[in-house]
């Protein structure tokens, strides 16, 4: 194994960049902007850039390099082709041996960033310890990523994981962001339990300290929970029912030892867990009944971990 790798997290908005020792520790982490224009044709020549800086900058040469994992947002298949990126303008290309020729032939691992944010945490983070996780990410949309044996299962069409879009529904009439009906990211995410807030409100004409706010936000509503609020209550419940349920048929495909709950809802912690242990314990098939419930803890770290992780463990 060569003494050091990258790990990189390419966002709408940022690319995180993370520059590991090969035992994952960090030497260096940053940021550069994604420059969407022209189809995002100047993202990866701006990553092999920044990297070949940064080494000059270190004094390490390209030789002392393992590989370099990227995760992208979008489907990925197992040869490092992306499936399209609609939030960089990407269309359907092979990632890993455009950055890959870019940095002279160094290997390259490209995986999808909710993928690749599962595997970090399995590695580091709340899923440490276990070979088999799920991890959901409740952002503005529900990310998901499925480890098994260590490995990202990315699937045949780089839908692995996509645990956002199982319908819940059949009757919603509001469209989702795939352009179905009733996915459980429409009920289950930050956006989710806010557009569920305006419904709650219209309908139940009873008190809420939501009432009195003028932008409501999916901590509003958490924090409102916490101190008792009836309405912000059931709100939780439902988003607890919503995921709770959408884990237990997963837990009935994937068996995993621990299921890790991320994202920026993820804060709002121990009233998150409880409010999904309580609708999925019910409801799971007995076997994994018991499976273990963790909040993340890498944070936006995990995507860096978790990408150079695709490099160090192949
Ligand atoms: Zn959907």
């Amino acid at each position: 194994m060569k003494p050091y790798a990258f790990g990189i997290d390419i966002g709408g908005t940022t690319v995180k960049c993370g520059f590991f020792n090969s035992d994952g520790t960090f030497v260096e982490k940053w940021e550069i902007p994604t420059r969407k224009e022209d189809d995002g044709a100047m993202i990866l020549p701006d990553i092999a850039e920044a990297i070949k800086a940064k080494l000059a900058e270190h004094g390490v040469s390209m030789d002392d390099v393992e590989g370099i994992g990227v995760g992208v947002p979008g489907p990925v298949l197992d040869d490092g082709v992306v499936n399209g990126c609609v939030n960089l303008g990407w269309g359907v290309f092979n990632v890993a041996e455009k950055l890959s020729g870019l940095l002279g032939d160094v290997p390259v691992q490209v995986g999808n960033d909710a993928n690749v944010a599962a595997l970090g945490e399995q590695w580091l983070g709340g899923g440490k310890g276990f070979k088999n996780v799920v991890m959901v990410t409740l952002g503005t949309g529900v990310g998901g990523g499925i480890i098994i044996g260590g490995k990202i299962l990315a699937g045949s069409h780089g839908a692995g994981g996509e645990i956002g879009h199982i319908q819940m529904r059949k009757n919603e009439t509001a469209v989702c962001g795939c352009g179905k009906k009733g996915c459980l990211e429409q009920y289950a995410s930050a956006t989710g339990i806010v557009r569920m807030s305006k419904i709650l409100l219209e309908k139940d004409k009873n008190d809420s300290s939501l009432r009195s706010l003028a932008e409501i936000t999916s901590k509003d509503i958490f924090d409102a929970a916490k101190t008792g609020d009836a309405l912000s209550l059931k709100l939780v419940d439902t988003l607890g029912e919503m995921l709770g349920t959408a884990l237990a048929h997963i837990t009935a495909v994937v068996d995993p030892d621990v299921i890790v709950i991320g994202g920026g809802v993820s804060k709002a912690g121990q009233i998150l867990l409880d409010a999904i242990e309580k609708h999925y314990r019910p409801v799971a098939f007995h076997a994994c009944r018991s499976t273990q419930f963790k909040l993340a803890v890498l944070g936006n770290d995990a995507g860096m971990y978790g990408a150079v992780r695709m490099v160090l463990n192949r």
